[in-house]
């Protein structure tokens, strides 16, 4: 199933903490989850072929994030020394 566009980040955040969760616990426990189950041949691949999605996502979501600019609640740019100050440059207001 989709996610909605608004939801999407923290959905897939509970989702693969989940998987995380999944894949401890058959690391512990002989490749097998808590009901006793391996995995399908088709859960397997997945597993496998999300280790490059997942390494590609934190190539591009470090970037994104590291890149992002903030702004004030006038759209001016928050440098270290606005940041210092704590004040809006334009409307004076605390940030
Ligand atoms: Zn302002």
């Amino acid at each position: 199933m989709a996610n909605m566009k608004y939801c999407k980040f923290r959905n897939t955040l509970n989702n693969l903490k989940d998987c995380i969760d999944d894949i401890n616990e058959r690391l512990d426990n002989l490749s097998l989850d808590s009901n006793g189950n391996e995995l399908s041949l088709d859960e397997f691949n997945a597993m496998e072929e999300m280790i490059d999605v997942a390494l590609a996502y934190k190539k591009i979501a470090y970037y994104f994030t590291i890149n992002q600019i903030e702004l004030t609640c006038c759209g001016d740019e928050i440098s270290k020394e606005v940041r210092d100050i704590g004040i809006c440059p334009t409307c004076l207001e605390h940030i």
